[in-house]
């Protein structure tokens, strides 16, 4: 595995105006959904002026980042013929053009009313009809799909029968529920395109879905493999591990060359899948040994009654001792890697623990 060229950060601030929007573009653009005016104010300060006092992280990989966004906050760009993504750096979301109008699949807030506006791009430059008919979701989560209510309520909506059920139990406006739904598979057939939908069981949520492309040779698939980057907190904040950790390998029976995750600023390719399935495995392996080697006897000792501090104390140590090598070995290689992987190994370490059975002990 070779380690890639990092960001200069000279070479960042002699660019600055390309800069601040390829890395506060996408910072920029989560930074505005919070507060818009805070997100100004950061865009516009020269790194050197930055505050001080952060925990300072290593630099981010080349290979991590994408194509810098254009000066409203969104790269739009091919995935092949009439399939686009589009992106403000952070979130991911993707279109189809066809002879039955657009179909979007999600709808990120960060991204926004950018979505429109690159669907408009794509559709002048081709003469296509730029009217969202169709929004596929691949899950319910807010920061995937809560700019849906911006298509009006004349789009059909289309998710897996779970995440209706959510949609409805969520009763968020911004988010109504897809009216059309499956089970475990679905094909679209929408102005003579194919669309695979897929449900392999619950991972990241129990709705997230598989959107197979295979007209296009592209996969999506949202909230696993984040292209060129760790996951974020406790494993991309997942729900199922087991069920996270398999759908990189169901990922990899699909036939595709692009993979669109939902994250970061780029697309992802086969062997970013296999990268992220190695970093998951080094993770398992050095938590096992932690598990293994961690005495936790003096934390009980230490603690005495306090029963939950022993155990906050003793698991902490084991996460830390776990995460330590997988950061060495990953640095430099994929973004963020000393960033998460403390909160990754947690979690991770838990489900080892809780849902495979490692390390348990009974009393004799
Ligand atoms: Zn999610
Ligand atoms: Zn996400």
């Amino acid at each position: 595995m070779s380690k890639q060229r990092p960001v200069d950060p000279a070479e960042s601030r002699r660019s600055i105006s390309r800069r601040q929007v390829l890395k506060l573009g996408a910072a920029g653009a989560v930074l505005s959904a919070l507060s818009p005016m805070v997100a100004a104010e950061a865009i516009a300060k020269d790194p050197k002026e930055k505050p001080k006092g952060f925990p300072v992280y290593a630099l981010v990989p080349a290979s991590a980042l994408g194509p810098a966004p254009n000066a409203q906050g969104y790269h739009v760009g091919q995935v092949e013929r009439n399939l686009y993504w589009v992106t403000d750096g952070t979130y991911q979301a993707a279109f189809l053009t066809t002879s039955d109008g657009v179909v979007l699949f999600d709808a990120p807030p960060t991204i926004g009313h950018n979505i429109q506006r690159a669907i408009d791009e794509i559709a002048n430059a081709n003469g296509v009809s730029n009217r969202v008919s169709y929004l596929v979701h691949t899950h319910h989560h807010a920061d995937h799909v809560g700019a849906s209510s911006l298509f009006g309520d004349d789009v059909v909506r289309i998710g897996h029968e779970e995440t209706r059920r959510l949609l409805l139990r969520d009763n968020d406006p911004a988010r109504p529920a897809p009216t059309e739904t499956f089970s475990d598979r679905r094909t679209l057939e929408i102005g003579g395109e194919r669309i695979e939908l897929a449900w392999h069981g619950p991972n990241h949520t129990p709705d997230n879905s598989i959107i197979h492309f295979p007209d296009h040779d592209a996969l999506m698939m949202v909230d696993i493999v984040n292209a060129g980057w760790v996951p974020i907190y406790l494993v991309n904040l997942s729900e199922d591990i087991p069920g996270y950790v398999a759908a990189s390998a169901t990922a990899l029976t699909y036939p595709w060359t692009t993979l669109i995750s939902g994250h970061v600023g780029r697309l992802g390719t086969r062997d970013d899948v296999v990268m992220h399935q190695q970093y998951m495995a080094d993770l398992d392996a050095s938590i096992r040994t932690a598990l293994q080697t961690v005495d936790p006897t003096p934390f009980f000792v230490n603690y005495g009654a306090n029963s939950w501090a022993a155990i906050k104390g003793y698991l902490d140590a084991a996460a830390v001792a776990g995460a330590a090598p997988v950061i060495a070995k990953y640095t430099g290689v994929l973004g963020a890697a000393d960033v998460f992987t403390p909160s990754i190994a947690f979690w991770l370490m838990e489900s080892i623990r809780l849902d495979l059975g490692f390390g348990s002990f009974v009393h004799p």
